[in-house]
């Protein structure tokens, strides 16, 4: 036959296979039947089988609906954002939740309590933070957990574990100490109201030289961190394993050696990835000057990423760290696709990932906006007695007697529905007109 209807027969062949094979699927789906192209279909949405009937495969997670399973790990974005703020974007935050029960968070930006709040994860199971380094986006959050867990339950102080500096004050245990300090007043006037306990903070500072070296082992569980490169001396990056699964999280870093040769293989990899400088200039209204070394000296471009990505060759891999919608998003995927082709994430807040030998699938948690604190099994110590309260009688004497005594009803009504009669703070008062 000559070429050109070679060419012909080719294409009938190939048209009549398609629409055989189209007729079938469609055939066998009108029938309930399931075919392998059925099959792959349903990964991407599940089959509903009636009109009120439980749908499955909605690629969403309900936070606490779900157990892990003992060899599985659960990867929650609590914050993949910038140090400036958005409403719908939180800085810096990485929720690891394990099989065996630990949950160990990787950097607290500012504003990812918000979305940590919103698994509602009672706060006793949330007391281990590990920080890859001190700028603000990546622990801004500390005051929020501190603070807010405290009044919300948690029994025990928290823990942090980050790296040192060149110099004590740029280290992390300089950086908590002076944290406390700085949060004094906000201390002292719970800690004798509420219990002092969780109010402490214990830092566990380690070398931020150091290569590959263990910084954390329990339960099963094992951090490792190594230098990262980020703007002056201290950041790290951190590995993280877990019953034969081996997890990677950047923190920032430009790109560097020692990263590629610890996140070898490993099963996924999360790692900082910026827009290029044309973004920064457009939207990020940087002097062009400074856009490219923003992107690309001080932090990782999407073409260097796919780089680094196509060398460890992670199962599955996650790019944050860049404000994400629809002008950067696909910018930033072509860049990274330039140079890797293998599975990714762009991630954005509440996206997360079950993690196990078998697969590895991205979803979305689905939370409250305006949830609530959720107690555990495990009570706070009670108030410490003999710590000085510290109101003075100054301002106490400001109190204006009418506006409490207009409360008296419901507070009785209190009082006798929990028998607090003998713990009645009024009677105290100078003011106290006890009702008749
Ligand atoms: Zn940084
Ligand atoms: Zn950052």
């Amino acid at each position: 036959m000559k070429p050109k209807l070679i060419n012909i027969a080719i294409g009938l062949l190939a048209v009549a296979a398609l629409t055989v094979v189209y007729t079938a699927g469609w055939f066998m789906g009108q029938t309930g039947q399931e075919t392998a192209l059925i099959k792959e279909a349903q990964a991407a949405g599940g089959r509903v089988k009636g009109p009120n009937v439980e749908a499955p495969d909605r690629y969403v997670y309900y936070p606490g609906t779900e157990k892990l399973a003992k060899d599985e790990v659960r990867v929650i974005a609590c914050g993949t954002g910038m140090p400036d703020q958005r409403r719908g974007q939180a800085s810096a935050c990485f929720l690891f939740e394990f099989g065996n029960g630990e949950k160990l968070i990787f950097d607290l930006g500012t504003g990812s309590m918000r979305n940590i709040s919103s698994l509602m994860i009672p706060y006793q199971y949330l007391t281990k933070v590990f920080l890859s380094h001190l700028h603000t986006d990546h622990w801004g959050g500390l005051s929020s957990l501190w603070a807010g867990g405290w009044t919300a339950g948690r029994p025990v102080p928290l823990e942090v574990w980050g790296p040192s500096g060149q110099t004590p004050d740029m280290g992390t245990k300089y950086a908590v100490e002076h944290f406390l300090k700085a949060n004094n007043w906000d201390y002292q006037t719970r800690a004798y109201k509420i219990t002092p306990v969780p109010g402490q903070i214990k830092v566990h500072e380690f070398d931020y030289r150091a290569e590959n070296a263990v910084v954390y082992q329990e339960n099963g569980i094992t951090v490792r961190s190594w230098p990262a490169i980020h703007a002056g001396d201290g950041p790290v990056s951190f590995s993280i394993e877990y019953a034969g699964l081996k997890m990677v999280f950047s923190g920032d870093t430009t790109p560097n050696k020692w990263f590629v040769k610890y996140a070898k293989n490993a099963d996924f990899v999360i790692h900082e990835v910026f827009p290029p400088p044309e973004i920064w200039v457009a939207w990020g209204n940087q002097p062009p000057q400074l856009g490219w070394r923003a992107c690309c000296e001080f932090h990782t471009s999407g073409q260097s990423f796919g780089k680094i990505m196509s060398e460890i060759k992670p199962r599955h891999a996650v790019g944050y760290h860049f404000f994400n919608e629809e002008a950067t998003r696909y910018v930033i995927y072509d860049s990274i696709r330039e140079t890797y082709d293998g599975p990714l994430s762009m991630a954005t807040d509440m996206m997360m990932w079950d993690i196990t030998k078998d697969k590895i699938v991205e979803r979305m948690a689905v939370s409250a906006d305006k949830s609530w604190a959720v107690p555990g099994t495990t009570r706070q110590p009670p108030p410490e007695k003999g710590l000085a309260p510290v109101m003075s009688e100054f301002i106490k004497s400001g109190e204006w007697g009418p506006a409490f005594n207009a409360q008296n009803k419901v507070l009785d009504e209190h009082s006798k529905k929990y028998n607090l009669q003998d713990q009645d703070w009024r009677k105290q008062k100078p003011w106290y007109k006890p009702s008749k």
